[in-house]
């Protein structure tokens, strides 16, 4: 499944960067653990264009990465991989969500069926990724302004009341898959079985987009 992080995974502070700026929400580390014990590859993909507005460098974000790790590493949690978008949203590049490299890129390196993923997310631009790659969306939910919110709950397969009943829906939804046969029951059922991290390798080899400017402002592309 692919993670978004702020405000999925982790308390949502605007352009975090420092490590300490990076806060587990309640849950989180037992939904990744639950859903990697049950054969699921957990990716996290997250637009930190911080980088590009130079509030804070890719060190930075290295170092928020590690401090992420080891949080959830600590409640026997893990990200099979890490992906991130640079960009400032005026390059238009193709990795930031909700465009969809970052998730082709990990589905390559991990060879991993986006059809078949979870996208569990915040926001509208999360389910819209979900949609993009042919995947399911999950809607955490989260303060989101009332037109976004609806949008995004229009968007998504399920709304979560929490990252643990995103993961509960996942299992269930997967088992009775599996109750009704071979074929679909596979799902994103991990095809990674070397546990050899990735993390800390994705965004960096992104282009940066050709930079056309942009003359309407997606409402929701602020980050
Ligand atoms: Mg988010
Ligand atoms: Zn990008």
């Amino acid at each position: 499944m692919f993670l978004d992080r702020d405000g999925t995974l982790c308390v949502d502070v605007p352009y975090a960067r420092r490590p300490e700026e990076i806060v587990l929400l309640p849950g989180s580390a037992e939904a990744v653990r639950c859903l990697r014990g049950s054969g699921f590859v957990a990716i996290l993909v997250t637009n930190q264009s911080g980088i590009a507005r130079g509030y804070f460098t890719e060190e930075d974000l290295h170092r928020m990465n590690a401090k992420l790790q080891n949080d959830l590493q600590a409640a026997g949690a893990f990200l099979d991989g890490i992906y991130w978008c640079p960009h400032h949203p005026d390059a238009r590049c193709p990795c930031r969500k909700p465009r969809t490299l970052l998730v082709e890129t990990a589905a390559h390196e991990l060879c991993l069926d986006p059809a078949r993923s979870y996208v569990i997310g915040d926001r509208l631009m999360d389910m819209q990724l979900a949609r993009a790659v042919g995947g399911t969306g999950i809607l955490v939910q989260s303060l989101l302004p009332e037109e976004e919110r609806h949008a995004a709950e229009e968007t998504a397969s399920y709304v979560a009341n929490g990252i643990m009943d995103a993961a509960d829906w996942i299992l269930a939804r997967e088992a009775g898959r599996e109750d009704s046969g071979p074929g679909e029951a596979a799902g994103v059922r991990n095809l990674v079985q070397s546990g050899e991290s990735t993390w800390g390798e994705g965004g960096d080899r992104t282009p940066s987009g050709g930079g056309r400017p942009s003359s309407a402002e997606d409402p929701f592309d602020e980050l």
